[in-house]
C-alpha cells in the first residue's frame, strides 16, 4: 500500500527523520512507538502529505507521490494531493470534527468536498460508518455534546468513510480519561479483526503488542528496531529498545 524510502525531514536544521525506509503491506498493522521528540508524528504527517519530506520518496499503491525538487524534495500537485487524502485517512490525538457541524455532517464532508458524491450517497455511507463505531443514534448531536470516546469514534467514522487504502491513527487515546480509553482502543481491534491496513503511533505498549502484526521502534530519526511484537516489545535485540520498553512495564 505504502513504500517509504529513504524519507528525511528537517526542520530548519533540526533533522528529525534520518532515512526512515518501511513497506506496509495490505493488511499489515503496524505500531510505532518511541520517546517523546522521536519524529512518531511527523513520520505520519509526512505519509498523508501534510508535512513535506525533505528528501526520499512516498510509493502510494506503487506510484511515487510528488515529483522530485531540489535536493530531492518532493513538490506535490493539487492533484496528487486531493488523491492522497483519498486514499489515506488520519485520525488524530485531538479529534479534529468540526464543532460547528452535526456528527453526520463531519462523516459526510470529505464525501461531499474531496470525492464530491451526492449528498443521499454521502449520507447513507456516513450512517454506514456511524453504526460501525457504535454511534448511528448520535448522527443529529454536535461533537461539543459527545464524551471524547464518542468523539474520536466519529473521527475514525470520518476517516473510514472515504475507504482509505491506510488508515494512519496518531496517539487515538492519548487525549481522553482513562475510562474512555477502552471504547476507542475496541473500536480499533474490531477493524484490525476485519483485516484494515493500519499505522498507530501510540505510547500504550500492550494495546501495540495485540493490535500490531509489525512493531517499529523509533530513535534519533532512525527505524531503530522493528519486528514482530514479541520480537521488539518482549525480547528487543538492543539496548537502547530494552531501555525504552523498561520504562512500560
Ligand atoms: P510525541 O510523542 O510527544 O507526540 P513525536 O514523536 O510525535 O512526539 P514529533 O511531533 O514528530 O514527535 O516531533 C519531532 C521533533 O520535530 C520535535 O523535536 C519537534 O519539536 C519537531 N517539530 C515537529 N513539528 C515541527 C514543526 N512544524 N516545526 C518545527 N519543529 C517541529
Ligand atoms: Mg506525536
Amino acid at each position: 500500500v505504502l513504500q517509504i524510502q529513504a524519507l528525511h525531514k528537517r526542520f530548519g536544521k533540526q533533522p528529525v527523520l534520518r532515512g526512515i525506509d518501511l513497506d506496509v503491506a495490505p493488511g499489515d498493522r503496524i505500531a510505532i512507538v518511541g520517546a517523546s521528540g522521536s519524529g512518531k508524528s511527523t513520520l505520519l504527517r509526512c505519509l498523508n502529505f501534510m508535512e513535506t519530506p525533505s528528501s526520499g520518496r512516498v510509493l502510494l499503491q506503487g506510484k511515487p507521490v510528488g515529483t522530485p525538487g531540489p535536493e530531492g524534495a518532493l513538490r506535490y500537485g493539487q492533484v496528487e494531493l486531493s488523491e492522497v487524502r483519498k486514499r489515506v485517512g488520519m485520525v488524530f490525538q485531538q479529534f479534529n470534527l468540526f464543532p460547528h457541524m452535526t456528527v453526520l455532517q463531519n462523516v459526510m464532508e470529505g464525501l461531499l468536498t474531496v470525492k464530491r458524491e451526492p449528498s443521499d450517497a454521502a449520507r447513507a455511507r456516513a450512517l454506514r460508518e456511524l453504526t460501525q463505531v457504535g454511534l448511528a443514534e448520535k448522527a443529529d448531536a454536535y461533537p461539543l455534546h459527545l464524551s471524547g470516546g464518542q468523539q474520536q469514534r466519529v473521527a475514525i467514522a470520518r476517516a473510514l468513510a472515504m475507504e482509505p487504502a491506510v488508515l494512519l491513527l496518531d496517539e487515538p487515546t492519548s487525549s481522553l480519561d482513562p475510562e474512555l480509553v477502552g471504547e476507542v482502543l475496541g473500536t480499533i481491534l474490531q477493524l484490525a479483526s476485519q483485516g484494515r491496513t493500519m499505522l498507530l503511533v501510540t505510547h500504550e505498549l500492550g494495546f501495540a503488542y495485540h493490535f500490531a502484526t509489525k512493531v517499529v521502534f523509533l530513535a534519533d530519526g532512525l527505524l531503530h528496531e522493528c519486528g514482530t511484537p514479541d520480537e521488539v516489545l518482549k525480547h528487543p535485540k538492543k539496548e537502547r529498545t530494552q531501555r525504552f520498553i523498561e520504562r512500560f512495564t
